[in-house]
């Protein structure tokens, strides 16, 4: 090494210890509802199955047969930790999977059935005018509440763009609870399917899914329930609420990117959207990831033991966070419902400022937090879920969300506060 070099080189190591004696010391993660961590458990129950049974579950020898196995184990623990059977669960590539299928599976069942109805009608030479069912019927409308993820508010516009679906938004209110009697109305002039998602992943409010189930059925509506930040976090319980289908992602407690299923019920007629080999009863071609539905199994079960206790805690801890981010920054207003909310969920408002570029400073804090929605951000767009509530687009448009799925130190959450202050002022917001 030249002398020249090993000085350019002190000084690289002296800039790089600078910068890293100016970064806080530890990243304070509070992205929970975005992705989070997978667990040493969790890879130690899969690595076998990607090093050892590699085999494909639906081959005939000895390997395929003990992957068939642990996927059916896996099927089974997941499906009870549910409250489903193993023949409800099709697992897919993740929520967004999840939701497609249903929305657009059971709108496509729909079109399916008219095509037979006509070919039916046309070979006993009935006039097609008899057919029940046409563009604009009550089978070609769907309802979606207006907070929907756009998981499943894309899929339902997907089917209007191309099969002339109506697409009924159920309103929400100030806190994005659904419109029940809204809900009620507009199930009864029929549908093919109502969507109401569980929890709401940019303002945390726990959805009345089990009265909208009832009011949907009670008009002999199906309902897809969008579960994907409820699973693991809060109980479901998809055969005693008595949804037909409902969608959860791995990644959101505890299983690796990638990965979730739809529930199904035998009773609603589904129509593949990914076709091929036939796997997952015919619903969802390609060759199961079977380490991968270990991982979903493994992590479910350790998300959802001790999940009260869990709950508890976590809950107390989101409380204090809100007590401390409203107390250091005047104005700041929590956003959704304050009680029926996700345990490790606070999010805001906040006064005078972006909240992209509060986003920005606060992760220069070392404190990282969401805008809204992860699928929102880079797209400068206000959290649908806000405007829906009602917010002006300026307001919607300050909003973060603080996410986590451990409870947090009472050190943290003076961090976070402090942070937030600073950040604040710095932005010149207060
Ligand atoms: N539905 C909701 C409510 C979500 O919050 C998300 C992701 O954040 C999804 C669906 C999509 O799930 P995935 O990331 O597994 O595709």
């Amino acid at each position: 090494m030249t002398g020249q070099n090993a000085t350019s080189q002190d000084t690289q190591t002296q800039e790089s210890q600078a910068v890293q004696s100016d970064r806080p010391e530890r990243e304070l993660y509070l992205d929970a509802a975005a992705s989070d961590a997978v667990p040493a458990s969790v890879i130690e129950a899969m690595t076998p199955f990607l090093t050892e049974g590699y085999g494909n579950p639906s081959s005939v020898h000895a390997s395929g047969k003990t992957a068939a196995r642990a996927l059916d184990a896996a099927r089974a623990s997941f499906a009870t930790d549910l409250g489903a059977h193993a023949g409800d669960v099709i697992f897919t590539s993740g929520g967004t999977e999840a939701d497609n299928l249903a929305v657009k599976g059971i709108a496509l069942a729909q079109i399916r059935l008219e095509q037979e109805t006509r070919a039916a009608a046309a070979t006993a030479s009935t006039p097609a005018s008899a057919s029940p069912h046409s563009p604009h019927s009550p089978a070609h409308r769907i309802l979606i509440s207006a907070v929907e993820h756009p998981a499943v508010a894309q899929s339902a516009q997907w089917l209007h763009d191309f099969f002339d679906f109506e697409v009924v938004r159920i309103p929400v209110d100030a806190q994005a609870h659904i419109d029940l009697d809204a809900l009620s109305r507009e199930a009864r002039r029929g549908a093919t399917l109502a969507c109401i998602m569980m929890a709401n992943n940019e303002v945390g409010t726990i959805e009345p899914v089990s009265r909208a189930v009832r009011i949907c059925h009670d008009a002999t509506v199906p309902v897809h329930v969008d579960a994907v930040q409820a699973a693991g976090t809060i109980p479901v319980d998809f055969r005693g609420l008595d949804a037909d289908t409902l969608a959860v992602s791995g990644h959101k407690f505890g299983a690796p990117k990638g990965l979730g299923a739809l529930l199904t019920r035998s009773r609603v007629v589904i129509e593949p959207i990914v076709s091929g080999g036939g796997q997952e009863r015919g619903l969802r071609s390609g060759t199961p990831n079977v380490a991968g539905a270990i991982a979903l199994a493994v992590a479910l079960h350790e998300a959802c033991a001790g999940m009260e206790e869990r709950d508890a805690h976590l809950a107390a801890s989101r409380d204090a966070l809100i007590k401390a981010i409203c107390e250091a920054v005047p104005g700041a207003t929590l956003t959704g419902d304050p009680v029926n909310r996700l345990p490790g969920h606070a999010s805001f408002t906040f006064p005078n400022v972006n909240g992209e570029a509060l986003l920005v400073d606060l992760d220069a804090r070392g404190i990282e937090v969401s805008s809204g929605s992860a699928c929102a951000i880079g797209r400068h767009e206000a959290p649908g879920t806000l405007l829906a509530m009602g917010l002006s687009e300026t307001e919607a448009k300050s909003a973060l969300r603080f996410s986590f799925r451990e409870p947090l130190h009472h050190t943290d959450i003076r961090r976070i506060a402090q942070a937030l202050r600073a950040s604040m002022t710095a932005l010149h917001a207060m």
